[in-house]
């Protein structure tokens, strides 16, 4: 099997295979990187690629999609029907901080009618529990986790079958992972202060909103595009001003929407806390409040190093190509499962490997 590397390896973001054997590209997300240049934000263009999976809807694996104009789209249905959504809101973001885009093909992209392909026979798709509809696939000997959670509380994630080439979301890489319990307790510790949580419109802000409702920690406001997305219940009450209490406001990494707002008016602001719970790219908002009333809580979206061990166990692969975070990062991780016996293999992006 011949696989090219067209981005997301020993590095955050841009997502991005090329199986080349099956003509499919593996996900095409770009990197919120706000100083980037083009060819950093943006994986490589696949050699061929007829048909392009789609793991989840998150830009880092959907924000290039309009660059590839003429594959097969498969996705499931909660991802098809965000994915123009998300597409909008990577230009409006590329817009607001003056990033490379080939406007022209993303305008394209939301103006004409995109259609979806059905699933091949031969590939098999199961849910991934990262967020709803997020699946991971197996192509012939090759299984690509895509973004992957297998102790989600709100989703689930069907059991993965063995394979003979793993590609491995390894987000956290060594970083230990508390229990979402360490939330209640950040929060219980600064309710004298305005906390306010950035988080993306969909997936990690339901699962928390869900949480803290079920612990009894009533926000004072939520973003409607997290409640858009949201099935319990839960309803703004009226405010004037900005009082003390729980603000979940969309996105993540305070670069556009309600999160840029409260960053510009709240950032260094002694009475307030930013509450960051996922990754923070260096140079934006998020990773700037680090620096001063911020402090980084991470929920918990994909496998820890431990839960990493165990796919591992039960995929059986001879190797496993990990993605979404540095070798570095992961180093210990990585030694871990070359212990099982496996074989990690560590591609420069643009690298095809042959296994
Ligand atoms: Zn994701
Ligand atoms: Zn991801």
């Amino acid at each position: 099997m011949k696989i090219r590397i067209l981005g997301g390896v020993n590095e955050k973001g841009r997502v991005g295979f090329e199986v080349l054997d099956e003509g499919v590209v593996l996900d095409f997300g770009v990197k919120r990187k706000l100083n980037g240049k083009k060819e950093e934000i943006y994986p490589l263009m696949p050699l061929k690629g007829e048909y392009l999976l789609i793991s989840h809807v998150h830009t880092d694996h959907a924000g290039a999609v309009p660059l590839l104009e003429s594959v097969k789209i498969i996705a499931s249905d909660e991802t098809f029907s965000r994915l123009k959504d998300y597409i909008l809101e990577w230009m409006k973001t590329c817009d607001l901080w003056k990033l490379p885009i080939d406007a022209d093909k993303y305008r394209n992209f939301l103006e004409k009618n995109i259609d979806r392909v059905p699933l091949p026979k031969e590939w098999t798709i199961g849910e991934s529990g990262h967020v709803p509809g997020s699946i991971w696939i197996k192509i012939g000997e090759l299984l690509y986790t895509g973004d992957i959670n297998p102790s989600s509380a709100s989703f689930n994630m069907n059991l993965l079958p063995k394979a003979r080439i793993l590609i491995m979301d390894t987000a956290y890489g060594d970083e230990k992972i508390l229990g979402p319990e360490n939330l209640s307790k950040i929060i219980e510790k600064n309710r004298e202060k305005r906390i306010i949580m950035p988080l993306p419109p969909f997936g990690r802000s339901q699962e928390i909103l869900d949480f803290l409702l079920k612990s009894e920690i009533e926000p004072l406001y939520v973003d409607e595009v997290i409640l858009e997305n949201y099935k319990g219940r839960f309803k703004n009450k009226a405010i004037t001003g900005f009082p003390v209490g729980i603000y979940l406001v969309s996105d993540g990494m305070m670069t556009s929407g309600k999160s840029l707002e409260f960053f510009k008016k709240f950032a260094g602001e002694k009475k307030t806390l930013f509450l960051i719970t996922g990754h923070a790219e260096a140079g934006t908002p998020a990773h700037e409040v680090l620096k001063m009333n911020g402090i980084r809580v991470i929920w918990k979206v994909h496998p820890s190093p431990s839960e990493c061990i165990e796919i591992v166990k039960k995929v059986e692969p001879e190797f496993v190509i990990p993605f979404h975070s540095t070798f570095e990062s992961a180093k210990n991780t990585l030694r871990n499962i070359e212990k099982l016996g496996v074989k990690v293999l560590k591609p420069k992006i643009g690298e095809v490997i042959q296994v």
